[in-house]
């Protein structure tokens, strides 16, 4: 068998025992109950639940983005409110 990371936009599925990527996988194409087995700690997940994880780490880096991104915002808010003025070129 082949070790393959099983992946979806970059998004690896991590095995729930160990945490680590690739995975021994059954002969393509996958069904939702075939399973694959940790190279690491050799658990096995079936190919739904590993795609179930993906799909719950995507919406935490989703989240994460996005807190990020208005997090920034608000900065640069706070800057624009009371940060330090744009050079203008006159001396004082
Ligand atoms: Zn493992």
């Amino acid at each position: 068998m082949d070790a393959m990371v099983i992946a979806i936009l970059g998004v690896p599925a991590r095995c729930g025992g160990c945490g680590t990527f690739p995975f021994h996988a059954p002969q393509a194409p996958f069904r939702l109950d075939d399973m694959f087995v940790c190279v690491k700690c050799h658990r096995k997940s079936a190919y739904g639940q590993l795609l179930d994880s993906i799909g719950k780490e995507a919406m935490r880096q989703a989240k994460q983005a996005l807190k990020f991104l208005r997090e920034r915002s608000t900065m640069r808010k706070a800057l624009e409110a009371h940060g330090p003025r744009r050079w203008t070129g006159r001396s004082v």
